[in-house]
């Protein structure tokens, strides 16, 4: 195969919906502008049975092979080698093939193959402008002319104004007219033998039937007749409640706000005159639907009166239907589309779901959900810290929202980067987003903390290394990094500005789709996340509230592990930690999965912490411990969505090196009310009691 002839097989074989992952209101995500990641899950990217999309919220528009080169990072050629490949194809580089074409136009032939048009019938020119005068009843020719001239930038601007792309244009056979003249007037003139015909317009062609058309003028000076009713009104798109891939279709007046609706990825007809409503109800008495119907026709006399029948008959034909309003404030439809897509996407996904016959039928389940949901779980299992005690107590981690909170000091940070480059070790993928320490910073803490592991004796601190001093240790560290695999799974992004959660949540999707691996990720720290623009004046705690909630959604949409380290008061440095030391962050008691707490030992195994007052002995006592080597921390779960909740785990602290170290086994059978020597358990019940 030459090359042209290559993209054509892999356009037929390979579907983009490999590439695509879906958004909540039934669309898809957009790898290139992140629409459906965001905080409502709306995506915008629409594909259509030519197996090519557009996306409504950057406009964007493409085929697999654009999809795979964003999700891959590949070039043209490459991408087309790889996926020729895959879709067993062999390119013969010697093969020129014919000059290439533009996009659009090999697709809009297959488009009207699909329309069941022939999509190489002979133009007749004398036709071309003005309509279909010869033959009065049957416009098919006429449409599939104008069809061909759809990407005219006239027409494109128009229904582009209208929030309309153009693929949404071509998939519904909408064509373009730029001389319009109505054939009725025509042929009205031509009866009375008279000459004069009106000024010609350029129109957008909307056929319903082979008889009837609407032909809107796209010229705001066209004042009167600027949407012309061409033959006896027909019902737009009224194939559309066959089609399986529905499970519910949106009833419209006007065929703009079905296109609308098609827009927001789904299905639509439009009756275009109150009248049809007997002639949709014939329609459905002779071929049922097997979708539910979504009745949302205008808000005034008319249509509440054509509402009202339509519910009548849909009952007598025991046809479900809903109601549902998808316009909010606006008058309609097209005008919700154009005025705010998101809440209109939204509004029509929300409205298909509602009235699916079964909304949570299990094939809908198996055809969407059941695959990402098990390659979640496939992921999640076997999770460690890489700290025995606390990976044997917490049971290891799973998928959702845990936040590590201390104050300062404490080496928050540090434990969440050593749990970091432990799983990185183990093999799985992580991101480190740090808005506070450089990449160079969290490096060479990995590399002071790997030297002290391999040879205490010869520790080094991490400034010791970032100063150059040490050259020869400096490689070492770095070879024994990459020998533990931690360099090729670890990705540590430095955190500015830009560093919002629609960054890291676009961050996030990028990684999954090229990868396709879904992985762990951390956030140091809560406290210095960037609001979003829209949260941009609100309080800090506002702030930090809605990072925490989303952090939450992140880890749930995905089915992955997010870490948030966050800092706790100073205020409550004197008392253990609980949920009232997180209060500034009021959303983590209740949205957390999981809150380890990190504090000095001595808080909770010194008696002089259960002594009311005593402030300067207690201060005295945290100041020593404090200036211990190692320090003695405590990590204390307060809360856990997945098992035991009230365990502790000890760990020594050694701040020069960036190291933590596990309790001893002594130390962990002692917790367990086991005996330190032999670790034999005294008492079953007695443990179970315990924890
Ligand atoms: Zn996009």
């Amino acid at each position: 195969m030459d090359r042209n002839e290559a993209k054509q097989a892999i356009k037929e074989r390979i579907s983009c919906t490999l590439y695509l992952i879906k958004s909540k209101n039934g669309l898809y995500c957009c790898p290139f502008c992140g629409s459906g990641t965001g905080r409502n899950g709306t995506g915008a990217l629409k594909l259509y049975d030519t197996n090519t999309w557009t996306c409504h919220s950057c406009k964007k528009s493409g085929d697999v092979i654009d999809l795979y080169q964003k999700i891959n990072g590949v070039d043209y050629a490459e991408a087309l080698k790889e996926l020729a490949e895959s879709a067993g194809v062999e390119i013969d580089p010697y093969r020129q093939g014919s000059p290439q074409r533009t996009r659009k136009a090999p697709q809009n032939g297959n488009r009207s193959a699909d329309r069941g048009k022939p999509a190489d019938s002979p133009k007749s020119p004398q036709r071309a402008a003005g309509g279909a005068e010869d033959t009065a009843n049957d416009y098919s020719q006429y449409y599939m002319e104008c069809a061909e001239r759809i990407e005219d930038p006239a027409a494109v601007s128009y229904l582009k104004a209208r929030g309309i792309n153009l693929d949404t244009a071509i998939a519904c056979g909408i064509g373009y007219d730029p001389a319009w003249i109505s054939p009725t007037t025509r042929r009205n003139q031509r009866a009375k033998g008279k000459d004069w015909l009106p000024e010609p317009t350029a129109r957008i062609i909307i056929p319903t039937t082979e008889s009837h058309y609407i032909a809107r003028a796209i010229s705001p000076d066209v004042k009167q007749y600027a949407k012309m009713n061409e033959g006896k009104p027909g019902i737009f798109n009224a194939g559309a409640v066959y089609d399986d891939k529905y499970e519910s279709v949106f009833v419209t007046e006007g065929a703009f706000d079905a296109l609308s609706i098609i827009e927001a990825g789904a299905a639509a007809v439009a009756l275009n005159s109150t009248s049809n409503v007997k002639l949709f109800l014939k329609q459905l008495e002779a071929k049922p639907t097997r979708a539910a119907l979504i009745l949302c026709l205008d808000n005034d006399d008319q249509g509440k009166k054509a509402t009202a029948e339509l519910k009548q008959g849909l009952a007598d034909l025991g046809i479900d239907y809903a109601t549902a309003d998808i316009c909010g404030e606006y008058k309609d439809p097209n005008e919700a589309l154009t005025g705010d897509w998101e809440k209109f996407f939204a509004a029509v996904g929300d409205a298909a779901q509602a009235a699916k016959r079964k909304p949570d039928n299990m094939r809908d389940y198996i055809d969407n959900w059941l695959y990402s949901d098990i390659s979640a779980l496939e992921t999640a299992k076997d999770i460690k810290t890489g700290f025995e005690e606390l990976d044997e107590k917490s049971g290891g981690l799973n998928p959702g929202f845990y936040v590590i909170a201390a104050i300062s000091s404490l080496g928050k940070t540090t434990l969440a980067a050593q749990i970091a480059d432990n799983l990185a070790a183990a093999g799985h993928d992580v991101l480190f987003f740090s808005l506070e320490m450089s990449r160079l910073e969290i490096l060479t803490k990995s590399f002071a903390r790997i030297l002290a592991q391999e040879d205490p004796e010869s520790k080094i601190t991490s400034l010791a290394l970032r100063k150059g001093f040490y050259k020869d240790k400096l490689k070492a560290a770095a070879e024994l990094y990459k020998e533990k695999g931690i360099a090729d799974h670890l990705s540590v992004i430095e955190g500015n500005f830009n560093c919002t959660i629609t960054f890291i949540r676009t961050y996030i999707y990028d990684h999954i789709r090229r990868n396709n691996v879904r992985p762990i990720v951390f956030i140091d720290y809560l406290q210095i996340m960037q609001p979003t623009d829209e949260m941009k004046g609100r309080g800090a705690r506002e702030v930090i509230d809605s990072n925490v909630t989303e952090l939450k959604r992140i880890s749930r949409d995905y089915g992955i592990t997010v870490f948030a380290v966050s800092s706790v008061n100073r205020a409550n440095y004197l008392t253990p930690i609980d949920f009232e030391s997180l209060k500034e962050s009021g959303a983590i008691e209740f949205t957390a999965d999981v809150v380890w707490g990190l504090q000095l030992q001595c808080l909770t195994q010194n008696p002089i912490f259960e002594a009311q007052n005593k402030i300067k002995e207690k201060r005295e006592t945290i100041k020593a411990a404090k200036a211990e080597t190692p320090r003695k921390i405590e990590l204390v779960c307060l809360k856990n969505r997945y098992g035991v909740a009230t365990f502790s785990c000890d760990f020594n602290y050694y701040p020069a090196t960036d190291l933590f170290v596990g309790a001893d086994k002594e130390g962990f059978y002692k917790s367990y009310g086991a005996d330190p020597t032999t670790g034999i358990l005294k008492d079953d019940a007695e443990i179970t009691a315990e924890i």
